[in-house]
């Protein structure tokens, strides 16, 4: 007998006849000898309509009501999904995060999960139950509140408790057949991905795929809990994500895995930069006492005539204002000429666990890109990854071109059956 955890995403679960088809699916699992936990999402876009009522009613919600509010969404999918499945004959039961055990820390908003205690779900499993788990919700001893994950939480929900109950499996089920090799939503010679290290994963989600939630993917690999990644729309089989230990698949690694686009960054400037040392400490430290999560840095061969150099890094857009307002308030004493702020950029990454072993890869990126005419205005590389950017409106066409150059594109279209990505 396995212990499968299966989680179901917001559009797979979009309307009551939604419901009932993941019903008969995790029946059909139940039926076949296995025991299964399953998490939920809310339905369809409900997370957000929630948060734009919240944010109808008053401009900054408290983040403890907002996480009241936003886990009613979970709840309400809960309890209709255990309902269709006591009605197909098989026992259900539903629990909230804090019934769960799902301990937290007391980030409104944006909680890590501290402690698992899966001792109710336990029960249920031991007494043939499915036990169906409220997603991206947790609890805080201390405050004795309810928290949430942040925003696609679920997924990190659903490895949490594979990881606690020791689960042989845990199924990510999504609108798509898959990790493809780039999102078939915007390339539809994408390919499915039969098989991805947690490594590479992790590369692409923090690149920008968006089929993954990165946090879930960091606990998968540090819990060594095996993701399968399927559609909850077929039966077949989808992309496992896969924690090899050290050495085991060198051998036959694909060159490249995939191609993420990111169009959620912006780029800063700080022109006339003193080159003396002890200006890039100041410059970041101001920028990491506003918060922001900074990805690429490149920093200009100082101009002779001046002594100035350039620093350029990028962000994610939501936290542009406030760091360019950090930086303006200390201009005088880093002593830089002026800042710019760019927010029509794209990046596109390109990730792949042989490029350890095999040169020429930026090469041949840089020349795809080239010759389609699209500009590369910053490169950053770590061992199994090349990002570049470029301008937010060719980010479609360069991840098409890099996608063929690389000889990824699939004989027919990548089908997407549903959801809208949100
Ligand atoms: N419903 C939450 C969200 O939309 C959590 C999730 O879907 O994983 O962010
Ligand atoms: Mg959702």
């Amino acid at each position: 007998m396995s212990l499968i955890v299966q989680k179901y995403g917001g559009s797979s679960v979009a309307d009551a006849e939604s419901i009932k088809r993941v019903a008969k699916r995790i029946v059909q699992t139940r039926k076949a000898g296995n025991e299964v936990v399953v998490v939920v999402s809310a339905m369809g876009d409900t997370t957000d309509e929630l948060m734009d009522l919240a944010h109808e009613v008053v401009p900054l919600p408290s983040g403890r009501e907002l996480d009241m509010l936003l886990t009613a969404g979970e709840r309400i999918a809960m309890a209709l999904l255990a309902m269709s499945i006591k009605s197909l004959g098989v026992d259900a039961r539903s629990y909230t995060g804090s019934q769960a055990g799902m301990i937290t820390d007391a980030q409104h908003g944006s909680a890590r999960i501290v402690d698992v205690t899966p001792g109710r779900v336990r029960e249920a499993l031991d007494e043939g139950a499915v036990a169906i788990v409220a997603g991206f919700q947790g609890f805080n001893r201390v405050t004795g509140d309810i928290t949430t994950l942040g925003r696609g939480g679920s997924d990190t929900t659903a490895v949490a408790l594979a990881a606690a109950l020791k689960a042989d499996v845990c199924e990510i089920y999504t609108d798509v057949d898959g990790i493809f090799t780039s999102d078939p939503r915007q390339v539809p010679s994408a390919r499915k991905i039969d098989r991805i290290t947690s490594e590479e994963m992790l590369e692409l989600a923090a690149a920008g795929a968006k089929v993954l939630y990165i946090r879930a993917v960091e606990y998968a690999r540090r819990h060594g809990v095996t993701l399968h990644v399927r559609s909850s729309f077929n039966n077949n089989e989808g992309t496992l994500v896969v924690n090899p230990v050290d050495g085991e698949n060198s051998v036959e690694e694909p060159l490249i895995a995939g191609v993420a686009a990111d169009l959620s960054q912006a780029k800063i400037t700080v022109a006339g930069v003193p080159d003396i040392p002890g200006k890039a400490a100041q410059i970041f430290t101001i920028v990491a006492s506003s918060n922001a999560n900074i990805d690429m840095i490149v920093q200009n061969v100082s101009a002779a005539a001046t002594g100035r150099t350039d620093i350029s890094f990028t962000l994610p857009k939501t936290e542009g204002s406030a760091t360019i307002a950090a930086l303006e308030a200390q201009r005088e004493s880093v002593g830089f000429e002026m800042l710019q702020y760019d927010d029509q950029i794209g990046k596109l990454s390109l990730v792949g666990a042989g490029m350890r072993t095999n040169a020429g890869v930026s090469a041949k990126l840089f020349t795809a890109l080239f010759e389609s005419g699209i500009n590369i205005e910053m490169i950053s590389t770590s061992e199994i990854r090349i990002s570049v950017v470029t301008r937010a409106d060719t980010i479609n066409d360069a991840v098409r071109v890099v996608h063929s150059a690389f000889d990824l594109d699939g004989d027919t279209p990548a089908v997407v059956h549903g959801g809208t990505g949100r």
